[in-house]
């Protein structure tokens, strides 16, 4: 039996979810298919004028205590963008518009959540700020943030992967020689 988020038909409360493919499980009752989808995320990369990068402690799980980057799923009629200044707002209080993001890459990430492994899709975007005076973090979100040397950031130490991919493609963005 493939592993599903899906317990019961989400159409008629059906109990026998016949798996199709690895991320296809179809009601035997009713042919309703419930489909495992990457799901689209939003992350901000953010520099001050000396190029150094906000980065986040997560103040909950997954990856309580381990670094990242503001962001989250992206919500109904947000764009890519709009997703990141909601996020960079919600996350750590500094109110940019969707216009002062641009888009650097996408990763896979995974992100356990209600007891699956789903997969997201990860788009990062740079923003600019003069500098971090006015972050103020949330507290529900974030435990501390820092402002990190692209030189200096401490990959080992990220929840995610994606995020400190992420970075590294920004530095190598800015200062080519960092390319590998
Ligand atoms: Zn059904």
């Amino acid at each position: 039996m493939a592993e599903s988020p899906y317990k019961f038909c989400s159409n008629c409360g059906g109990s026998d979810l016949t798996p199709q493919s690895w991320r296809e499980f179809a009601c035997a009752a009713c042919g309703y298919r419930h489909f495992i989808t990457p799901i689209p995320a939003a992350c901000a990369l953010i520099l001050d004028a000396q190029d150094r990068i906000l980065i986040i402690r997560r103040g909950h799980q997954p990856g309580l205590g381990k670094l990242g980057l503001p962001g989250g799923v992206i919500e109904p009629e947000e764009t890519g963008e709009m997703g990141a200044a909601r996020e960079t707002r919600e996350e750590v209080g500094l109110d940019l518009p969707a216009s002062a993001f641009t888009y650097l890459s996408s990763l896979n990430n995974t992100y356990p959540f209600q007891g699956f492994p789903w997969p997201t899709i990860d788009l990062f975007y740079v923003a600019r700020v003069p500098d971090f005076s006015g972050v103020k973090a949330d507290p529900a979100e974030v435990m501390e943030f820092m402002a990190c040397e692209l030189d200096a950031v401490d990959f080992d130490d990220f929840a995610f992967e994606s995020n400190a991919e992420a970075i590294r493609r920004l530095r190598a963005s800015i200062s080519p020689i960092h390319a590998a």
